[in-house]
């Protein structure tokens, strides 16, 4: 059974309320750090923990936070990107939806570490009802005094905002966040300069993902070195991954770095194996901007070690025959999911999704969602298969922000792992928009 750092107690009924979850220890570590703690050793701590950013990328924590520019008499300001809009993805919304006073400890903890007097809570606009639970756990830490000037009777001082976005993936890029914030058109912006130099109002800016904020509450309470000894190598701690897709238990579970991906998938105490007793095909690990891996390589490396939940294992191979932890979207297929069409509909989103400033990922998105079009709709050409490559290729480290490489990874793993399957796309085009695969497949065979 795996330790619970984060969602010990999101069980307990009430538990969105000041008064329960101040009853199960909550607010000790804003406590411990303004009372026992200087700010520099509340980074010490995180820095100790090894904490990687959940947001998906995995840059040390306790790294960025040391990045943060502190020039004399100019504001600083913390963000938390509560912009999850990653396909897969949904671990952020149980944290805000259950434990609406965890991340607010969190954001105080944070803030004090990094000198901000203000804060605010990016969040998706879809996630309209999440806004409420947050603004209303907000209002009771102004009224127990967690919240406003001067916090335990310190000269800590910390204002904290919530802000929905308007709908918009891009906003999940941090730039793109501050520009929406600052209340222009999400774009992404040109880095240098970094947030961490000029971000919000051209002020030093530090933008964390849900869980990572989340996270300074334990890291705080038990100490760094009580997190980083929970975990496996670089990939030290607890994470949140959301399951869903052809299994038995679709959710979000916590579960220590290193578990093996075999036990995440077929254990009771996590997915509950495939659905309908049928065969594992591939799964995407991280959500649906990193490359999908088929059975045989999600279980095992190309090594034949065992693959593991942490950063470093699902790497393993680089993108020959690995992938990546990502924002933790474990998306899992069955034998009778068309990988065609499955590549595709992620193609249609990340063509959506484009703001458009650049021309690789706006012409190569649409490029990418025309061809796989024509190939799950019966009217694609062999040559269309190393087309999608060599889109996926243009696109790739040539553009702004990661959204370009995001919807390139999807298309070239899944040509590179399973190219038979769009060959057959060509040679049975009347067959080829068949909803169940393994069916469409069996009838041909016979
Ligand atoms: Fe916009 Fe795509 Fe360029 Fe990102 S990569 S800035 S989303 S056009």
């Amino acid at each position: 059974m795996s330790r619970k750092l984060l969602l010990e107690h999101a069980e307990i009924p009430g538990i969105t309320t000041y008064e329960v979850y101040r009853r199960q220890g909550g607010y000790r570590a804003v406590e411990k750090a303004l009372k026992e703690m200087t700010p520099e050793s509340v980074l010490d701590e995180v820095k100790i923990s090894g904490l990687r950013g959940r947001g998906g990328a995995g840059f040390p924590t306790g790294m960025k936070w040391s990045f943060l520019a502190k020039p004399e008499g100019i504001p600083r300001y913390l963000l938390c990107n509560a912009d999850e809009s990653e396909p897969g993805t949904f671990k952020d919304r149980l944290l805000m939806e259950r434990l609406p006073h965890l991340l607010i400890e969190g954001m105080i903890a944070s803030a004090y570490a990094l000198g901000c007097r203000t804060a605010y809570i990016y969040i998706r606009g879809e996630y309209k009802w999440i806004v409420k639970t947050l603004e209303r756990a907000i209002a009771e830490a102004y009224a127990n005094g967690w919240l406003g000037e001067r916090i335990l009777g310190t000269d800590f001082s910390f204002d904290l905002h919530v802000t929905p976005g308007a709908g918009a993936y891009i906003c999940g890029e941090e730039t793109a966040l501050i520009e929406s914030l600052e209340g222009k058109r999400g774009n992404p912006r040109l880095k240098p300069p970094f947030p961490a130099v000029s971000g919000l109002w051209n002020s030093p800016t530090l933008v964390n993902n849900v869980e990572s904020l989340c996270a300074v509450v334990p890291i705080v309470n038990e100490g760094g070195e009580a997190f980083s000894a929970i975990g496996i190598g670089r990939s030290t701690g607890t994470k949140l991954i959301s399951a869903c897709g052809n299994i038995n238990k679709p959710g979000v579970y916590e579960i220590e770095l290193g578990l093996p991906v075999e036990e995440f998938i077929y254990s009771d105490e996590y997915c509950g194996g495939i659905k309908n007793g049928k065969q594992l095909k591939a799964v995407v690990p991280g959500g649906s901007s990193v490359p999908i891996l088929p059975a045989h390589l999600i279980l095992k490396t190309a090594a034949g070690e065992d693959r593991l939940m942490s950063y470093e294992s699902l790497a393993e191979g680089g993108f020959v025959s690995g992938s990546m932890l990502g924002s933790g979207g474990f998306i899992v297929y069955d034998e009778d999911q068309c990988i065609v069409r499955n590549t595709w509909n992620f193609s249609r989103f990340y063509h959506h999704e484009s703001c458009g400033q650049c021309s690789p990922c706006r012409e190569g998105t649409g490029w990418l969602e025309k061809v796989l079009h024509r190939l799950e709709h019966g009217h694609g050409r062999m040559h269309d298969i190393d087309l999608l490559v060599d889109i996926s290729k243009k696109i790739e480290g040539n553009t702004i922000c990661p959204l370009g490489d995001a919807a390139a990874w999807p298309v070239a793993s899944a040509v590179r792992h399973f190219r038979d399957e769009f060959e057959w796309h060509v040679r049975e085009p009347q067959l080829s928009q068949q909803r169940n695969f393994g069916l469409a497949r069996e009838a041909v065979a016979v």
